[in-house]
């Protein structure tokens, strides 16, 4: 497993309603609600959010493929727009995307395009199967700690809050083996690469209780 971001998307809201500071890795914006919701409508809302990732990734993918082709096509633009209505029973959500050229373009060129454009990774990504997996930080005070340690680093595991994300022994395997009986190795790998894989671990199970020699600040 690799997540495809080094740094997660970061958000953040306090109780102005309903800003949320969105960070990535190249600065921030804000998210809001609009004002029929109670918000102040000052950045995109959650649902505009999907939708543009959506139109975003749609013409990429159709420039990218363009631009291979060597055809002659100056501006592309996407509407994109979503309901929810019920069938059988079920809520169903439908995304509509509809793409259009200010410029004339063959009619052939088009039928391809389309055909490219629901194959774009977010097409896939909404169409495909999606698991969201939700992890909650939590106080680590009172659970009991077991307690694995070198030279140069000691880590704790507390099992009580482990949320059995996966993520430390999909990314480190080296060092995290739940087949194990001692399941951290702290040998496994230096000091300041375990550092950075227990300040990902999303429920506060994994820690550094202590840095015996100047193996990287925590
Ligand atoms: S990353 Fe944290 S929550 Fe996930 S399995 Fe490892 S210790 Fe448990």
């Amino acid at each position: 497993m690799k997540y495809r971001f080094e740094k997660p998307i970061n958000a953040a809201i306090g109780t102005e309603k309903y800003q949320c500071a969105i960070t990535w890795r190249n600065g921030g914006f804000i998210a809001d609600e609009p004002v029929s919701q109670g918000g102040r409508d000052s950045g995109p809302d959650p649902y505009t959010l999907l939708l543009s990732s959506l139109a975003s990734c749609t013409l990429i993918t159709l420039r990218m493929y363009i631009d291979r082709k060597g055809w002659e096509v100056p501006e592309i633009r996407v509407n994109t727009n979503m309901y929810s209505e019920i069938r059988e029973g079920a809520t169903i959500t439908v995304i509509d995307r509809d793409i259009y050229f200010p410029q004339a373009v063959p009619d052939d060129q088009k039928l391809r395009l389309q055909e490219i454009a629901k194959a774009c990774p977010i097409s896939r990504i909404l169409e495909n199967q999606v698991t969201v997996r939700t992890f909650m930080q939590r106080d680590p005070e009172t659970a009991k700690k077991i307690l694995y340690q070198n030279d140069s680093i000691a880590v704790v595991w507390r099992p009580e809050l482990c949320q059995h994300a996966t993520r430390c022994w999909k990314e480190l395997p080296q060092v995290f083996r739940p087949k194990e009986k001692k399941w951290v190795d702290v040998d496994g790998a230096p000091a300041t690469q375990i550092i950075e894989q227990v300040h990902r671990c999303p429920s506060g199970a994994l820690a550094v209780e202590a840095i015996v020699k100047d193996a990287g600040a925590a």
